[in-house]
């Protein structure tokens, strides 16, 4: 059906609906859930090769399964990566990048604008002697005077989160290089629809399958995609020993979810520039950012590297806590939930939830205020929601 050289050609909606399915023994067009835990061999000799690695094939789900393996085929090809391993987790994605590749008295250089637990995350790894730098994403010379001899990876994310700040993915990766180092892109918010970091210059992209790319909000799941010599030297053996693995019937859900991730993404997107406009001319709203928006400061280079400008945006409410929470209740459309990436849309306050276990010295320094709210868009009609803020606000 689908050979790789083929697989270049072809646009990424093309490739969300057909990489890395073939129709099975019963010519089914949907692919199966294999629910197994292991799988069988025709005799002794068979399971030792299979065992041993000589001959491809099953043997135990905990890292060989034909469900996660479609999935991992179809988001390598979509990222335009050699290969991926699929996660149980967006978390265990990055504590396996770490552990499979680093050790102690490595040193990373992190974006201090990343996902908060991935901030704890780089944080614990101190105990095992490897330290990290956090550094603001959007400053190229604050990264390069964080390198050190024994720098080994440089983590980002962009757009981040809450405050939608944009790095420079081919400036990074080419800092990373000169210093024999590595460059990670975390792309949960763009997902492959809207940018490609591989293409770029980053060596490896990590997901949170959570958000967009179920984009249903069922389940938890996470990917690593790299080159297929990392992925056979480095990952693979890691997942098939620590064994943060995915489920089955989470990938076969993943692997539905990219069949519609141009479309949602585009979609998603469209709706967000439309509320970022309507926000920011609102006189109870001091500020919106969203990298769509002409003002945003890093609004050009958003605009090289991305196709569009993706589904989250954040405002600041004029006042504090007190005006911030009292817009949430109000809002009728959107979820008070910890999730983003989902067909309902989510209002978030964070300053109290997902960043509230920052210091508030830390906080302050990243910008996130007790007025700020953050929007995950939905695809509600964008109509609905325009009229659902503006209540919200006006009352
Ligand atoms: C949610 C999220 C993660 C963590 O993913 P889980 O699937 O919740 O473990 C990592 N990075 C980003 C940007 C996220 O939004």
């Amino acid at each position: 059906m689908m050979n790789d050289d083929f697989a270049g050609e072809l646009a990424l909606a093309t490739l969300g609906c057909r990489a890395g399915v073939e129709p099975g023994a019963e010519y089914e067009n949907s692919p199966p859930i294999y629910l197994t835990s292991s799988f069988c061999f025709d005799n002794a000799a068979q399971a030792a090769a299979r065992f041993a690695g000589t001959e491809p094939g099953n043997v135990y789900s905990r890292f060989t399964n034909p469900t996660v393996r479609a999935f991992e085929q179809r988001l390598a090809a979509m990222e335009g990566g050699e290969a991926c391993i699929a996660t149980s987790s967006g978390m265990s994605a990055i504590l396996t990048t770490v552990l499979a590749l680093l050790a102690q008295g490595d040193h990373v250089v992190c974006s201090r604008s990343v996902f908060g637990t991935t901030v704890s995350l780089f944080t614990m790894f101190a105990k095992f002697g490897i330290d990290t730098t956090f550094v603001d994403p959007t400053d190229n010379a604050a990264w390069a005077a964080a390198m050190r001899p024994n720098t080994r990876l440089l983590f980002l994310e962009t757009p981040s989160n809450p405050l939608t700040e944009v790095s420079d993915i081919a400036a990074l990766s080419a800092l990373a290089h000169a210093a024999g180092a590595l460059c990670v892109v975390d792309n949960c918010f763009c997902t492959p629809a809207l940018q490609r970091p591989l293409a770029l210059g980053a060596d490896i992209v990590t997901h949170s399958a959570t958000k967009y790319l179920d984009g249903q909000g069922r389940c938890v799941g996470g990917a690593i995609v790299a080159p297929a010599a990392l992925v056979e030297q480095k990952f693979f053996p890691f997942l098939r020993t620590a064994g943060p693995t995915m489920s089955p019937f989470n990938a076969w859900v993943f692997l539905k979810g990219l069949e519609t991730l141009q479309l949602r993404m585009d979609a998603h997107s469209r709706s967000a520039a439309e509320l970022a406009a309507f926000l920011q001319q609102h006189e109870r709203v001091a500020r919106v950012f969203y990298p769509g928006l002409a003002d945003h400061p890093q609004h050009a280079l958003a605009a090289r590297q991305q196709s569009a400008f993706g589904g989250v945006l954040s405002f600041e409410i004029k006042g504090g806590r007190e005006e911030a929470w009292r817009v949430i209740d109000r809002l009728a459309l959107f979820s008070i939930t910890a999730n983003l990436g989902d067909t309902r849309s989510i209002v978030t306050h964070p300053a109290t939830t997902t960043h509230g276990r920052l210091q508030p010295a830390q906080r302050a320094e990243m910008g996130i205020g007790e007025g700020l709210i953050r929007l995950s868009v939905g695809l509600e009609a964008t109509a609905d929601l325009r009229r659902d803020l503006q209540r919200a606000l006006d009352a």
